[in-house]
């Protein structure tokens, strides 16, 4: 009883915070049923194909659909982008040419995608002959101008950002930076790709990185682009040129995106499409209340709560591994799937540090469903995120509370 006087007194400093959630929502949800309506869906985009898929209306029409949304000219949103890395990996790997530069100006890229850019004699950009610069950011953990500028060079031909703080603690960026970022780049001079990792940004804001001067995004759909609903998948959207370079390196490139079929049908994805917006807030609102609790309980986390997020991540910060553990273990038992697991930190492909990852999901490991991870290593960070409904948020609160 308690406790939940505690969480009530939670809710009610962040009330106001919630509306603003809310009315991002409403917002999102319009452009999303807008793009729904100017489509013309209809029961049979949901259908699946087989063998080559040639004329795949379900195929085709979803990325209009995510395209429109998100205020892009084009999109690929496909079951054959396995995850968020993949995607990301197709896009790159369609974008640049033995000696490009790709250059990164939110500080070192995402975890998975490090191997996939510096990687020795693995496959990766480096061992085609793509060149990789980066800058790190300013004190606040800003775009830092002085540094972009003075390591910018012709060779640079995708400037690449990523919306999202993954293990680093920064807050995200929001499309306001973006923004202004992506005119200060082409201020310099540059005619290239500027190219977002959306990852846990999408419907947080009332507009995405397309609308405010970025030339692709990409994403994955088992966090907010799939709404909870999408089974497996990625997003890449962006100018009509540039995807059709991607869509050649998803397939062959004498083939584009004529072909690809899916037997098991498009219906989750859109209406996963049609959630997200909703689904975003539900974790938005989770996060608020993480957040507001544990910085009251004397636990530093981040972003700060003077303002609506711009991602739905939360990072965390304990004293000891094995509070952070423990902490991670009740974001487990609290889960509607695996709820009976005691989660252990292991070496999972694609980063250094032994990971940690509490994930009791219906879709396997899907990051928009209520879920926690972080490398095992100090300062003893847990990344918080999703929850497909506030309410399952506010349980597994409970029960943290109850365990601390
Ligand atoms: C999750 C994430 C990725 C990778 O996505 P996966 O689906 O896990 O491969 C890339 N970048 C950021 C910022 C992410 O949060």
């Amino acid at each position: 009883m308690k406790v939940n006087k505690f969480i009530e007194n939670c809710e009610k400093k962040l009330a106001e915070k919630f509306r603003l959630a809310e009315d991002i929502a409403y917002f999102n949800e319009s452009k999303v049923l807008d793009a729904f309506n100017e489509y013309n869906i209809a029961l049979r985009h949901f259908n699946g194909t087989t063998g080559y898929g040639y004329d795949d209306e379900g195929r085709d029409t979803l990325g209009k659909l995510y395209a429109k949304a998100f205020g892009a000219e084009a999109g690929i949103v496909s079951p054959h982008l396995l995850s968020g890395t993949h995607a990301l990996t197709v896009a790159l790997f369609g974008l640049l040419r033995p000696n490009d530069t790709l250059f990164c100006i939110s500080g070192m890229p995402y975890d998975t995608i490090r191997g996939v850019i510096f990687g020795e004699n693995n496959g990766s950009l480096k061992d085609f002959g793509v060149k990789f610069d980066y800058c790190g950011l300013d004190a606040d953990g800003k775009f830092d101008k002085h540094a972009i500028k003075s390591k910018f060079n012709d060779s640079v031909k995708v400037v690449y950002i990523q919306r999202s703080r993954g293990y680093e603690l920064r807050d995200a960026f929001s499309c306001g930076e973006i923004g202004e970022i992506c005119k200060f780049v082409h201020s310099l001079g540059f005619k290239g790709c500027i190219f977002v990792d959306n990852c846990y940004g999408e419907f947080v804001e009332k507009n995405e990185p397309t609308e405010v001067g970025a030339d692709i995004i990409v994403g994955s759909l088992i966090k907010n682009a799939g709404g909870g609903l999408a089974p497996t998948g990625g997003y890449i959207c962006g100018k009509q040129n540039y995807i059709d370079l991607i869509g050649k390196r998803l397939t062959a490139p004498s083939i584009g995106l004529e072909v690809g079929s899916y037997e098991g049908g498009y219906r989750y994805f859109y209406q996963g499409l049609y959630m997200a917006p909703h689904v975003v807030a539900q974790a938005i609102k989770t996060s608020l209340l993480i957040g507001q609790a544990m910085g009251e309980l004397g636990y530093k986390n981040y972003p700060s709560l003077d303002k609506v997020p711009h991602d739905i991540t939360r990072a965390i910060q304990f004293d000891s591994a094995e509070k952070m553990v423990n902490f991670i273990r009740e974001v487990q038992y609290a889960s509607p799937v695996d709820g009976y697991v005691t989660c252990e930190p292991w070496d999972m492909p694609g980063y250094d540090d032994k990971i940690i990852m509490a994930a009791g999901t219906f879709v396997s490991g899907a990051s928009i469903e209520l879920s926690a991870d972080g490398p095992v290593k100090p300062p003893y960070i847990a990344y918080f995120q999703g929850g497909l409904t506030y309410e399952h948020g506010k349980y597994a609160l409970d029960r943290i509370l109850n365990k601390l």
